[in-house]
């Protein structure tokens, strides 16, 4: 039976402070550091925990040089133990044992890090997405760190397809579970890039992954710092098909705000309202 999951935390199991801040966030000094999270989501169902997203994990803390020489001098990336999924989940309570499936939005370096720290859980993805990292291309080789599945996980590769999901596709899965999540296929930043919708008792929360970096993009009329732009575009693989999503997504939000709250993995203020709520919840206030 879907009822809705009986919590959904936000974590941010990563930070990165490049420079520009004005170029990437419209605020602060043009050398300044802007600040970058790895937005993730841990869902408690009756039957386990699921993580969407990883961030970095305890090795990249540990070895940040595997990373790669471009991504640390542009991202300036900074992994830290505390920031790690695992050490969040060991925080709330739980053993890392409890996550029974993750949820890759894509296989990219700062979202698939954790994965070696949750080595028996089921990982759900877009069968593209696992093959475009398994044989990247040349151009996708820095994104993707075969360090991160070395140990094997347990994929499980779904297909593009399913059942209309307001006006998208939305392939079901977990159908055991009493949590109804549906992956939202937005290809375009990498080529089996997903988007990850999660039934609530007020609505559904969308998470984009990297479908679109900052708040304006998906706003009406929409709106992006310069650099964001810039770094969109630098970092997909398919430019008219990322663009079209993000215009999907502006419309998805612009007609059914209400219904659908959009939230994407790198934009602080999706992050900072979620864990006030959170918190709010906690004590009581809301
Ligand atoms: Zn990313």
């Amino acid at each position: 039976m879907n009822t809705s999951p009986r919590a959904i935390h936000h974590l941010s199991c990563g930070t990165m402070c490049p420079r520009g801040a004005r170029l990437v966030t419209g605020k602060g000094g043009l050398l300044g550091e802007a600040r970058f999270v790895c937005h993730c989501m841990l869902i408690e169902g009756a039957e386990g925990l699921v993580l969407v997203d990883t961030g970095f994990g305890l090795d990249d803390a540990r070895r940040p040089r595997q990373l790669g020489v471009v991504f640390n001098a542009l991202l300036r990336p900074r992994p830290s133990v505390a920031e790690t999924a695992v050490s969040q989940v060991r925080e709330r309570g739980f053993e890392p044992g409890d996550v029974r499936h993750i949820i890759t939005t894509h296989l990219d370096l700062d979202h698939a890090g954790g994965l070696p720290d949750f080595p028996d859980a089921e990982v759900h993805l877009l069968g593209r997405e696992l093959s475009a990292a398994m044989k990247p291309s040349w151009h996708d080789r820095p994104r993707y760190v075969a360090a991160h599945w070395a140990h094997g996980p347990r994929w499980i590769e779904h297909e593009a397809g399913g059942d209309e999901w307001f006006g998208f596709q939305g392939v079901r899965i977990l159908p055991g579970s009493d949590a109804e999540i549906l992956l939202i296929p937005l290809a375009g930043h990498t080529h089996g890039h997903t988007g990850v919708a999660v039934r609530r008792s007020d609505g559904w929360l969308l998470h984009c992954g990297d479908a679109f970096f900052h708040h304006g993009e998906v706003a009406t009329p929409p709106h992006a710092p310069r650099g964001i732009t810039a770094f969109a575009a630098f970092d997909e693989v398919d430019g008219a098909a990322r663009r079209e999503n993000v215009e999907r997504l502006r419309e998805l939000a612009a007609r059914h705000g209400e219904e659908v709250e959009l939230i994407c993995s790198h934009d602080p203020l999706y992050l900072d309202a979620a864990q006030g709520e959170e918190q709010a919840a906690a004590f009581g206030v809301r």
